[in-house]
C-alpha cells in the first residue's frame, strides 16, 4: 500500500525537450498503470516571400498583367506596399488607386487573372529557395516535436503555386492565408485552429514562432503572443527588424545550427 499517494493526475513538463509526461495514479497502487507520454510540439508557422523563397518579383508582375489582362489597365503598382501586406489587402489598394469598385466579383476576377498569370512569371531567373530553408524545413520534419505550418499574405492557391514550383509545398499541411484575412494580424488564430486541428495538439504561444522578413511579420506574432523570428533576406535590414524587437533576428537562415539553437532556447519570462 501507498496511503500517501491519492488517486488523479499529475503533470511533469521538462524542458527543454519539450514533453509532458501525464501520469495516472491509479487509487489501488503506488505504479502508474495508465502512464502517457505525450510530445509537445514547437510550431514553427512560415511567411513565404523574403523568407522562405525570393519569387524575383513574380507575384507584382503577376498582379500587373491582371491588371492589363482583366481590366485594360497598363498601370504602374510601384507606390503600392506589397513587402509583408496580403494578396487581399494589395488588391483592395490597387482598386482604390485605379478607382475600380472593390466588389466581390473585381476581387474575384482580379485574383483569377493573377493566378493566371503567377506560372509563367515564376520562370524567371532571380527566383530562388533562400539560402538554408530546405535543409531546416526538412530537419523540422523529420523532428518529433516540431510541427510547421504557413502564415502567409498568399491566398492559399498562390502559395501552392510558388512552394510548388520549387518542391516545397509538401513540407506544410496547413497554414493560414490571405482567403482568411486582407489582415496580416488577423491570421495567427486561423493558423494556431488550424494547427490545432492537424495534430490535436495545443501549441502554448512559447511554444509558437512566427518567422519572417518584415514588421508585419513580428506585429502579428506579437498579436497571439508567440515568439518571432526575424530574417533579414526580404526588404528590411537586420537593424530595422531589431529595433521592433522580435525574439531573434538572423540576418538569413543560412546556418540551420543558428536557427535551431534560436527555436530551442527557453522562452523568456513574461515581463
Ligand atoms: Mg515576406
Amino acid at each position: 500500500m501507498c496511503p500517501a499517494v491519492r488517486s488523479g493526475s499529475f503533470i511533469f513538463i521538462i524542458p527543454p525537450l519539450g514533453f509532458i509526461f501525464l501520469l495516472s495514479v491509479s487509487p489501488t497502487g503506488c505504479r502508474p498503470p495508465d502512464a502517457a507520454i505525450f510530445h509537445v510540439k514547437t510550431l514553427l508557422l512560415w511567411d513565404i516571400d523574403g523568407t522562405l523563397i525570393s519569387s524575383g518579383g513574380a507575384g507584382m508582375q503577376a498582379l500587373h498583367r491582371a491588371l492589363t489582362g482583366v481590366f485594360g489597365i497598363a498601370g504602374s503598382l510601384d507606390d503600392i506596399e506589397f513587402s509583408g501586406r496580403t494578396d487581399r489587402w494589395i488588391i483592395r489598394r490597387t482598386l482604390e488607386k485605379y478607382s475600380l469598385p472593390a466588389t466581390p466579383e473585381n476581387f474575384d476576377r482580379y485574383l483569377a487573372g493573377y493566378l493566371a498569370a503567377l506560372p509563367a512569371q515564376l520562370s524567371n531567373p532571380h527566383a530562388r529557395v533562400l539560402p538554408g530553408v530546405r535543409e531546416i524545413l526538412a530537419e523540422a520534419a523529420a523532428r518529433p516535436d516540431c510541427a510547421q505550418g504557413l502564415l502567409t499574405g498568399n491566398v492559399a492557391r498562390g502559395a501552392e503555386v510558388k512552394l510548388g514550383f520549387h518542391g516545397l509545398w509538401s513540407f506544410f499541411p496547413f497554414g493560414a492565408f490571405a482567403d482568411d484575412s486582407e489582415l496580416r494580424n488577423d491570421l495567427g488564430p486561423h493558423a494556431l485552429r488550424r494547427a490545432h486541428a492537424h495534430h490535436g495538439v495545443e501549441f502554448p504561444p512559447e511554444r509558437v514562432w512566427i518567422i519572417g522578413d518584415t514588421p508585419h511579420d513580428i506585429a502579428c506574432g506579437k498579436v497571439i503572443g508567440a515568439r518571432t523570428l526575424a530574417v533579414a533576406t526580404g526588404n528590411h535590414p537586420v537593424a530595422e527588424l531589431r529595433a521592433l524587437a522580435p525574439d531573434a533576428v538572423l540576418a538569413d537562415l543560412a546556418d540551420p545550427v543558428a536557427f535551431w539553437q534560436i527555436i530551442n532556447s527557453p522562452a523568456r519570462p513574461p515581463s
